[in-house]
C-alpha cells in the first residue's frame, strides 16, 4: 500500500525544493451517537477514523505562508503581517485561519517565521466525516509545534473550531476537533459540550469481531443549512418556553411538561434532544457494562428519533439504516447533521460484504445514485508522524 507521508514529502520537495522540517496528520471523525446535541450544551460520542489529512511542513526565513494541496491546483499566499480573517476565503482559509486563531489563543504571531505547507488527505470531503476538521487539526499540531506555542490539545481543538467559525464562517460546534485531536486507537472521544469535559473511552469493535460500515449515500440537500439553522431555532425555542437555558437543562422527567407547554413541532424537537443525550450516557454504561454488541439498540433508537421527531433523514438514509437492519447489522443511523451524507452501521465483520451488495442493490432498485460504502477503523487522533 502507498503511504500518502511518503506521496506528501515528494511534493513538498517539489513543491519547495528542499526537505520539510516534519510530518504531522490528523484524522476525520465519524459520530457515534449524539447528533444535534452539541449546541445543547450536551453530549456527543465521536470517534477518530482511519482517514488522515497528512502536511508536509519547513519553515521559511521570511514572513511568508504559502500553502498547496493536492486538493486543488491554487497556491495559497498570504503575509503573517496581514492575516485577518476577513482576508480568508476558499479552502485555504482552513489552514490559514488556524494560523490566525492560534494567535488569538496566544501565539505571538509577530515573532515566528513564515512557513511552506503542502497537504494530501484520504478523508473524503463533504461526506460528513469531518474533512474540514482534519485538515485544520493537522495544521494545528504542526503550528503548535514548529512556533513552539506550546498549547494541549483540548486548547487546539478550540483554535480549530475558531478558525471554522470565524475564517471559514460555518458556525459549528467543538465536537469534530476533539474528536480529532484526542481520538484513541479503538476508542471514542465522550465530550460534555458544556464543561467540555472530554474522555477517551475504550470501544473495543474489532476484538468483538465488529466493524462500522460507513455508507455515504451522495445526497446533499440545498437546504441543508437552512434546516440546521431552523433546528436550532426549535431548541432554543424550545428551551426558553421550558425556562431553561439550554435544553441540557432537561431530562426525561420533564417530557409530560414539555409536551403541555409547547406545539407539537417544538416538542418532537426538544424530546429528540433530551432523549439523545440519554442515549449518549447509555451507549458510554453499556460499552463500559455490557461490551459493544449490546450498543445496538441504541443506535436504531437515535435514528428514529432522527427521522421521526427531529425530521432531518432523508429516504436515501433511511433506506441505508433498514437495509443494514435487515442485513445482519446490531444497529445503524444517519450520522452527521442529516438533510443527507452518510449513515453508519455496526456489523459483525463476516457480515460486512453481504451488506454492501445488499446496500448496492436496494438503492439501485430505488433509483437512487449507487452510494459508497466503507469500513472505518476508531483510531489515533492528530500526531507528528516524522
Ligand atoms: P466535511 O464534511 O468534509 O468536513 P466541509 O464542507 O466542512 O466538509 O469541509 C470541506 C472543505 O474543507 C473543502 O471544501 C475544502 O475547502 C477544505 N478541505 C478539506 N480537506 C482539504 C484538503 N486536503 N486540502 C485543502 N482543503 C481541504
Ligand atoms: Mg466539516
Amino acid at each position: 500500500m502507498t503511504d500518502i507521508r511518503d506521496d506528501v514529502a515528494d511534493a513538498f520537495f517539489a513543491f519547495t525544493g528542499r526537505e520539510p522540517d516534519g510530518i504531522w496528520s490528523a484524522p476525520g471523525r465519524v459520530n457515534l451517537i449524539g447528533e444535534h446535541t452539541d449546541y445543547n450544551e450536551g453530549f456527543v460520542f465521536p470517534f477518530a477514523i482511519d482517514r488522515r489529512t497528512v502536511i508536509a511542513l519547513g519553515a521559511r526565513d521570511d514572513r511568508k505562508l504559502r500553502i498547496a494541496s493536492a486538493f486543488s491546483e491554487e497556491l495559497a499566499e498570504h503575509d503573517l503581517d496581514d492575516l485577518t480573517p476577513d482576508a480568508l476565503s476558499g479552502w485555504s482559509a482552513y489552514p490559514l485561519g488556524v494560523a490566525w486563531a492560534l494567535g488569538q489563543f496566544g501565539a505571538d504571531l509577530a515573532a515566528v517565521p513564515g512557513v511552506d505547507i503542502f497537504i494530501e488527505s484520504d478523508v473524503p470531503v463533504g461526506a460528513g466525516l469531518s474533512s474540514s476538521a482534519a485538515i485544520e487539526s493537522a495544521v494545528a499540531v504542526a503550528l503548535n509545534d514548529v512556533w513552539q506555542v506550546g498549547l494541549d490539545l483540548e486548547t487546539l481543538a478550540k483554535v480549530g473550531q475558531k478558525a471554522e467559525n470565524d475564517a471559514v464562517g460555518a458556525p459549528t460546534g467543538i465536537m469534530d476537533q476533539s474528536a480529532s485531536l484526542l481520538g484513541q486507537t479503538d476508542s471514542g472521544v465522550f465530550l460534555d459540550c458544556r464543561s467540555l469535559d472530554a474522555q477517551v473511552i475504550r470501544l473495543g469493535f474489532a476484538e468483538a469481531g465488529l466493524a462500522v460500515v460507513v455508507i455515504d449515500t451522495h445526497v446533499e440537500h440545498e437546504h441543508a443549512s437552512g434546516g440546521y439553522r431552523e433546528r436550532r431555532a426549535s431548541c432554543e425555542k424550545g428551551a426558553r418556553e421550558l425556562g431553561v437555558s439550554s435544553l441540557r437543562d432537561l431530562d426525561e422527567d420533564d417530557l409530560p411538561r414539555a409536551q403541555q407547554t409547547l406545539d407539537d413541532e417544538t416538542f418532537r424537537r426538544v424530546r429528540h434532544i433530551i432523549t439523545e443525550n440519554q442515549r449518549v450516557l447509555d451507549t458510554v454504561r453499556t460499552l463500559r457494562e455490557l461490551g459493544p454488541r449490546a450498543i445496538g439498540d441504541l443506535l436504531d433508537a437515535s435514528h428514529r428519533s432522527m427521522r421521526d421527531d427531529f425530521e432531518i433523514s432523508v429516504p436515501e438514509l433511511d433506506l441505508a439504516v433498514e437495509v443494514a437492519q435487515s442485513n445482519g447489522a446490531l444497529g445503524a443511523r444517519m450520522t452527521g447533521g442529516g438533510f443527507g451524507g452518510s449513515a453508519i452501521a455496526l456489523v459483525p465483520l463476516e457480515s460486512v460484504s453481504l451488506l454492501q451488495v445488499a446496500i448496492d442493490g436496494a438503492f439501485a432498485e430505488h433509483g437512487f445514485t449507487a452510494p459508497t460504502t466503507f469500513v472505518v477503523r476508531p483510531s489515533i487522533g492528530a500526531q507528528r508522524d516524522r
